[in-house]
């Protein structure tokens, strides 16, 4: 007898067979390091002032975000907006930009179409930490239930999924590897993509192909 079936299905509709849910947090720390060459020193990374420089020149509007280096101090400008009609700006938004909004100082220097555009890189390393509430998701103890696990972002930092299973369940990276091949562990996507949104995971007890796996997918074109 197999004790899966047994299992009830979860109120939230978590899906037959889940029991058991577990929430990890990727946990915002700071923002990202701006990464560009600074004209005064050697040093490549920079961080927001928190103040962005609006000009407006007739009906034209720039709107630059203010950017210093680590290492020296010196100031520089990330365009974020240039020579724009003032119609194009939305008045709220504008007053944002000249009130320096930190929601939107922190929206945009991790905005990676911005650094795309003004071509600069973003260094996410220390951006994160992966916060995961009860260990009792360790995939590795026989247990009946699967188990669910949401893993939701604060940040939008680009984390490598294999990374944030070896920290989140505690494995080396040739265990992570072998539970996703096997099926154990199902993902939404390749273990080597990087996440930088919500997903969600199952840790499943009986890793296919069952005879009953086979059975199911034949039922369902
Ligand atoms: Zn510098």
């Amino acid at each position: 007898m197999n004790d899966c079936r047994n299992i009830s299905v979860s109120a939230d509709g978590g899906g037959p067979g889940i029991s058991r849910k577990a929430l990890w947090v990727v946990r915002e720390l700071g923002l990202p390091a701006i990464v560009k060459a600074c004209v005064t020193c050697r040093s490549t990374r920079h961080h927001p002032t928190g103040k962005f420089r609006v000009n407006a020149n007739g009906k034209l509007l720039d709107v630059w975000m203010l950017i210093c280096c680590e290492l020296c101090g010196r100031t520089s400008k990330i365009p974020v907006h240039e020579r724009i009609s003032v119609q194009e700006l939305d008045s709220e938004r504008l007053l944002m930009f000249q009130d320096n909004d930190p929601v939107v100082v922190r929206e945009l220097a991790m905005d990676a179409a911005l650094a795309g555009k003004a071509g600069y890189q973003l260094d996410w390393s220390g951006t994160w930490e992966l916060e995961t509430g009860t260990p009792s998701c360790e995939p590795g103890r026989e247990d009946p239930a699967p188990l669910k696990v949401i893993i939701r972002f604060e940040l939008p930092a680009p984390i490598r999924v294999e990374k944030l299973l070896r920290i989140g369940f505690g494995l080396s990276r040739s265990a992570v590897k072998g539970m996703v091949s096997s099926g154990r562990i199902r993902l939404p996507m390749a273990i080597d993509a990087k996440a930088r949104e919500d997903f969600t995971l199952f840790v499943v007890t009986t890793p296919p192909p069952s005879r009953d796996a086979a059975a199911d997918q034949e039922a369902c074109p």
